[in-house]
C-alpha cells in the first residue's frame, strides 16, 4: 500500500468518524446482552493455509489447493468426505511471518497464498458445497511493517500532524514490559512481540477502518470471523466487552447471522463474560493434555465430564441464552491432541465426545488423521499427511520445524480402512448431521448410577459415552425409547434389550 492510497483512505476514514461516534456511542450507552439467535451451527475445520495443500508445486500451502480439496471436506454425496460445514482459514492477509499474525494490509491475500480471485472462487465453490468460510482477523496489533505503522513513525520524526501515530499507543516512558524504545525518544507497546504493535481502538479513525475491513471481507460471502487476541485489545475487560459488542453489531449489519468467535485463551472466568456481547468462544478450559476432557479420559470418569459440560454450557447461558460454545480438542498453538491421547480407542472417544458436545466444534487439520506436533509452533503446523505413497500437494513443513513425524497412514489410506481414525471422525460426524438437537439442544446432565458413563441430554435426544474399557450396562434414561445410532471403536454394537442398555468400551451412542 502506498502513501497516497494511505491519504485516500484517511479521507474516508475522517467522513466515516461522524457516524462512527454515534456507533461507538450507542455502544456505551447500551451494554445489554445481544440474545437474538442468528448464527449458524455447523462443525468447523481448521486451517493452516499454508500446510494443507499445494496447488503449483512451491512448497507452500495456497487457496487453490483447499479448493481442490474442497470435495474432502464436505461433498453432497458424503463420499469420501468429513462431512463439515465450515472452515476456519488462520490469517490469509499479506505478512512478512509465515504464520501472518502480523499484518501489513488487510484489504489483500498474500502471494504466497494466491489472489483476491483465487479467495473469491473458494467462497464460491465452498458455499456450492455447504461450507461456509470464516477467515482469521488479527485486530490486536499489526505489522511493525504495516504501511499504518510506517506512517506513524515518519509523523513523529517530522512532527507533523499526528494522525496514523492515534492507531497505536506510543508513551514518552516505558510504561510496562510491552514498550519498545522508537524514533522521537518515544516507546510503543506491542504485547506478543516487538514486531507486532499493539492497535489503539480508542481511536475514532482507527475504529472506522476496522469497520471498514470488516464489511470488506463480508460483502466477499464470508461466514464470519474468528477474531485474535481478544482480551487484549484493552486493557480492562470492560473496554474489551465494550470494543466487541461494538464489533458484532458492525459486522450483524451487513450480516445478520455472522458467526463470530473470538480467543481468550485463558481461565473461564475470564472467557465467560465475552458471551454477553454476541460472540461465540473457544472453549479453552476443556481443551488440551490438562482439559476436562482429558482428564475426564485418563480418570475413566464420565459422571463427572457430564457435570462439567452441563455446568459450562449453564454458565454460558447465564450470560447470553443463546451462547454458542466452540469446542477444540487442540489448534494451532497447543499441542496435537493425538500426542497426549497415544490410545486409539480414547482418541476415537475424544473425538465423540467434544464432537456431539451442543455448540460448534473445530476439528484442527490433521487432527482427524493423528497427526502429531509439540513444542514449538512450527511443529504444530506441519504438512497435512494426505498419502503415505502419493507426494501430490503435500507441502514443505514451515521452516525450522523440528518435527518430521507423520501418522503411518494418511488421508487416502484411512479413507480405505474401516476402523482407521478418520472414519471414526465420520461416522460420529454422520450420527450427529442425523440429531440437529445435538448441535443446540438445551443441555442436561442424565443421572446414571455407573461412574464411567457420561449423560447429556441435548433437546430431544440423549448422548451417552462410556469412557471405561469394559462393556457396561445402564437403564434406559426417561424421556427416550430407542437407540437411534452408535459408535463403538472396538466395533462391538451397543445394544438396548427391554430397558437396559449396554454400552461397549469406549462407545458412544445416541438415544431419542
Ligand atoms: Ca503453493
Amino acid at each position: 500500500m502506498k502513501l497516497y492510497s494511505l491519504k485516500v483512505k484517511r479521507i474516508i476514514a475522517v467522513l466515516s468518524v461522524v457516524c462512527l461516534c454515534s456507533l461507538i456511542f450507542a455502544g456505551c450507552a447500551s451494554t445489554e446482552v445481544k440474545t437474538e439467535h442468528t448464527a449458524v451451527n455447523r462443525n468447523f475445520y481448521e486451517i493452516y493455509v499454508g500446510s494443507f495443500y499445494d496447488s503449483d508445486g512451491d512448497g507452500i500451502g495456497d487457496l487453490q489447493g483447499i479448493i481442490s480439496k474442497l470435495d474432502y471436506l464436505n461433498s453432497a454425496d458424503g463420499k469420501d468426505s468429513l462431512g463439515v460445514q465450515g472452515v476456519w482459514l488462520m490469517p490469509i492477509n499479506p505478512s512478512p511471518t509465515y504464520h501472518k499474525y502480523d499484518v501489513t494490509d488487510y484489504y489483500s491475500i498474500d502471494p504466497d497464498y494466491g489472489t483476491m480471485e483465487d479467495f473469491e472462487m473458494l467462497i464460491l465453490e465452498a458455499n456450492n458445497r455447504g461450507i461456509s468460510v470464516i477467515i482469521d482477523l488479527v485486530l490486536n496489533h499489526t505489522s511493525a511493517q504495516h504501511p499504518w505503522f510506517i506512517a506513524a513513525l515518519e509523523e513523529i520524526e517530522s512532527g507533523s500532524e499526528p494522525y496514523y501515530r492515534e492507531f497505536y499507543n506510543f508513551a514518552s516512558e516505558r510504561v510496562n514490559g510491552d514498550y519498545y524504545p522508537t524514533v522521537g525518544g518515544l516507546f510503543y507497546e506491542a504485547h506478543f512481540w516487538d514486531q507486532m504493535p499493539d492497535l489503539n481502538m480508542d481511536s475514532p479513525e482507527l475504529r472506522a477502518e476496522v469497520a471498514e475491513i470488516a464489511r470488506f471481507w463480508l460483502d466477499k460471502g464470508i461466514a464470519g470471523f474468528r477474531l485474535d487476541a481478544v482480551m487484549h485489545v484493552y486493557p480492562s475487560e470492560r473496554q474489551n466487552l465494550e470494543f466487541w459488542s461494538w464489533f458484532v453489531d458492525i459486522c450483524r449489519e451487513v450480516r445478520e447471522d455472522v458467526f463470530l468467535v473470538g480467543e481468550v485463551w485463558s481461565f473461564e472466568n475470564a472467557i465467560l463474560p465475552y458471551f454477553e456481547t454476541g460472540l461465540s468462544l473457544f472453549n479453552f478450559p476443556f481443551h488440551g493434555h490438562d482439559g476436562t476432557i482429558n482428564k475426564a479420559l485418563q480418570s475413566g470418569n464420565g459422571d463427572t465430564l457430564a457435570t462439567e459440560i452441563a455446568r459450562y454450557d449453564a454458565e454460558i447461558r447465564l450470560r447470553n441464552p443463546v451462547g454458542v460454545n466452540s469446542l477444540f480438542l487442540s489448534n494451532h498453538d497447543t499441542g496435537r491432541s493425538a500426542g497426549f491421547i497415544p490410545d486409539i480407542n480414547k482418541r476415537k472417544l475424544a473425538a465423540a465426545i467434544y464432537l456431539m458436545i451442543p455448540g460448534n466444534p473445530f476439528i484442527y487439520y490433521g487432527e482427524e488423521i493423528g497427526m502429531t506436533g509439540s513444542g514449538i509452533d512450527e511443529n504444530k503446523r506441519t504438512a497435512m499427511f494426505w498419502s503415505a505413497s502419493d507426494s501430490t500437494g503435500i507441502t514443505q513443513n514451515p521452516k525450522g520445524s523440528t518435527n518430521d513425524r507423520v501418522p503411518e497412514n494418511g488421508v487416502a489410506e484411512q479413507l480405505l480402512d474401516p476402523n482407521s481414525l478418520l472414519n471414526y471422525y465420520r461416522d460420529v460426524l454422520r450420527l450427529k448431521a442425523r440429531h440437529p438437537d445435538i448441535f443446540d439442544g438445551g443441555i442436561e446432565k442424565i443421572e446414571t448410577d455407573v461412574a464411567a458413563i457420561c449423560a447429556i441430554r441435548a433437546g430431544s435426544v440423549v448422548v451417552m459415552h462410556n469412557l471405561s474399557d469394559e462393556a457396561v450396562s445402564v437403564q434406559l434414561p426417561a424421556g427416550v425409547t430407542a437407540l437411534d445410532g452408535f459408535v463403538s471403536p472396538t466395533g462391538v454394537a451397543a445394544e438396548l434389550k427391554g430397558e437396559t442398555l449396554t454400552i461397549p468400551p469406549y462407545a458412544s451412542i445416541v438415544l431419542k
